[in-house]
């Protein structure tokens, strides 16, 4: 698997032995590589066209990096280095082999209750770290921006349609999730791009500002972090049914249906997902960002806090 004739090379990298390209942006590629001096193991190379962005852009993938460094958290891609030539930006990153969960919805149409659960508690939990101890928004949570660490994920069967109509897909069972070997690897928030700090965890008060803050930038603060729980919400639905609550070919349509907050649970691919899971789909899919779950409600909802045992009993 290996093409390293094929990789390009690039100055000031020359530690990292390039082994594939694992993703492509408008601005980077990402790699997997490996490091020539047996030290670290194998990491991902965000490589950044310099050539190719504006000062302000430069400077948001400064933020990016900045945002990063400050961050520790099981569930969140860990900056390991960076650097940079009169070119290109080397951000080295903890590698996640298992790749995006896109491409895990993609292979199995949907994810079970638990195994949805098991994933999306995950995600909040690394929200909750960055919402509450970190003051960080991040602004861009989608299925492509979240990626399976080392442990490979390989469920032996698929899971059963719950369309009864869908007669290609073929009926192989209930596939039950695990964490450890054989099972579901963990996951991690990637791509700090967007992202955002809304007050200084140092002061505790919203950024740059003591004592004086106006209370839009308080309610600023406030939504920002809801953002982030809509897109959580969006994640949650896509990952019960296998598509996204909205879509439309038009964008205009599209944007219509988000703004007014336009979603069905869609029959017959909703009719057997529990109505507790339903339940805390619609409270983040709230178009008031001031009634839409916070992390904390997310953490408390009955869905959430139900034990897997049923599905696998614990060894
Ligand atoms: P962009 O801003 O271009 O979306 P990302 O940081 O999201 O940049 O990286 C683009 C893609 O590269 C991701 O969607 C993922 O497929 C892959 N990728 C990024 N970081 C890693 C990583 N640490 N391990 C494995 N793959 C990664
Ligand atoms: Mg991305």
């Amino acid at each position: 698997r290996e093409n390293r004739g094929k990789l390009p090379r690039y100055p000031g990298l020359e530690r990292w032995i390039l082994i594939e390209k694992m993703g492509d942006g408008a601005f980077s590629n990402v790699y997997r590589a490996k490091d020539s001096l047996g030290e670290l193991g194998e990491v991902a190379i965000k490589v950044v066209r310099k050539y190719e962005l504006s000062s302000s852009q430069r400077a948001n993938i400064l933020k990016e990096v900045q945002i990063m460094r400050q961050l520790n958290h099981p569930n969140i891609v860990k900056l390991i280095s960076f650097s940079e030539s009169r070119s290109y930006y080397y951000i080295i990153l903890e590698l996640c082999p298992g790749g995006e969960l896109f491409h895990q919805i993609v292979r199995l149409t949907y994810f079970s209750e638990p195994l949805s659960r098991h994933v999306i508690k995950q995600v909040a939990e690394a929200l909750q770290y960055l919402h509450e101890e970190k003051g960080v928004v991040h602004r861009d949570i989608k299925p492509e921006n979240l990626l399976f660490e080392p442990i490979p994920f390989m469920p032996s069967k698929t899971p059963k349609p719950r369309n009864p109509n869908d007669e290609d897909k073929v009926d192989e069972g209930e596939f039950v999730p695990g964490v450890g070997a054989g099972g579901i690897g963990r996951i991690k928030i990637a791509d700090f791009g967007l992202s955002k700090v809304v007050w200084d965890s140092v002061t505790m008060t919203p950024c740059g500002t003591v004592g004086y803050t106006a209370p839009e930038i308080v309610k600023d603060e406030r939504y920002s972090k809801s953002v982030d729980m809509w897109a959580l919400g969006c994640v949650l639905y896509t990952l019960l049914c296998g598509f996204p609550p909205f879509y439309d070919e038009s964008i205009s349509v599209l944007t219509e249906k988000v703004a007014r907050g336009q979603y069905t649970f869609l029959s017959p691919w909703w009719d057997e997902i529990s109505k507790s899971a339903q339940d805390l789909v619609s409270h983040l899919l709230t178009v008031d960002p001031d009634k839409r779950y916070s992390i904390e409600q997310f953490m408390e909802h009955p869905w959430i806090r139900e034990s897997d045992e049923e599905t696998h009993p614990a060894a």
